[in-house]
């Protein structure tokens, strides 16, 4: 009976070492191959309450085996940049942030460097992640070969003293513009457009916003730059971060057709196909 029985568990054993898993979990787990780590200090949640048990990282581990791969052709000649769009740290880039995952005051990414493609406009040069930095670089050659000449890049990494100095700035200005409203009337304002510290993906050094205008409006999503980039930016990693149809899922977050996130190519891809939002994408690698 005894043997029978180890037999059985045995072979669950190997079913379970067959099957793909991937998980996202709240606690700080390593098992499966999960790595987590925790904001501890001080981290906000959007209503200003201190959240000191809030993942911030989730390191999941796809299967190596998996089958599917990613190419694509291109006008321009990519080929020293693929390493960067297609990262061999493949599940590495799927940092989730937003008002229930904050991050700590103290996150900084490693690895930065200047974005070739910051807009020459006398701004600082903006900074990302080594691997979305590059990827970003070849997604902007390839639309320039497209026709897209006039994409620059306004906004990459910013801190988070950067954000919650502007946070407080917008609540400041909504304030003095309606002297009768109480400090949670504004706050609940600038709630609607600006990010409260350590909840925007900028902090991530994976996220940046381009466009051809003088400032990032809606309107963008009706040029012919927008449209490229909507359609060919996951061949680069990248994914449109806050789409109109998401609004619910992605925390209320506005459409904007300027905001691109990395997450690598066969991330993106995926999530290209089964048209999901980070989100979404998460919990179905959860669930799948
Ligand atoms: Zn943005």
């Amino acid at each position: 009976m005894k043997r029978a029985l180890l037999a059985l568990l045995t072979f669950c054993a190997v079913l379970t070492s067959c099957t793909q898993t991937y998980v996202v979990s709240t606690d700080d787990s390593t098992e499966n191959g999960l790595n987590t780590s925790k904001a501890t200090d001080g981290a906000q949640s959007e209503d200003g309450e201190t959240n000191e048990d809030t993942q911030v990282q989730t390191d999941i581990q796809t299967e190596k085996e998996e089958p599917i791969v990613y190419t694509y052709e291109f006008k321009s000649d990519l080929s020293e940049y693929e390493k960067y769009m297609e990262p061999e740290d493949r599940d590495g880039y799927l940092i989730l942030v937003n008002k229930n995952n904050p991050l700590p005051e103290n996150y900084v990414p490693e690895g930065m460097v200047d974005v070739a493609d910051t807009r020459d406009d006398g701004r600082d040069m903006q900074q990302m992640c080594l691997y979305a930095s590059k990827a970003l670089e070849a997604m902007l050659i390839e639309a320039r070969a497209n026709g897209c000449k006039k994409l620059s890049v306004t906004s990459a990494y910013r801190s988070y003293a950067y954000q919650y100095k502007l946070y407080n700035q917008y609540i400041d200005k909504e304030m003095s513009r309606h002297p009768s409203w109480s400090k949670e009337q504004a706050i609940a304002e600038v709630n609607t457009y600006s990010a409260i510290a350590g909840t925007s993906e900028h902090q991530t050094g994976l996220a940046c916003d381009m466009h051809n205008l003088s400032s990032a409006k809606v309107e963008f999503a009706d040029t012919p730059e927008s449209a490229w980039l909507e359609d060919n930016c996951y061949k680069f990693g990248f994914i449109l971060r806050y789409e109109e149809d998401k609004m619910d899922i992605t925390g209320g977050i506005i459409y904007e057709p300027w905001h691109f996130r990395y997450v690598g190519r066969y991330h993106a891809s995926r999530m290209h196909e089964l048209d999901m939002c980070l989100e979404e994408y998460l919990d179905f690698l959860n669930k799948n």
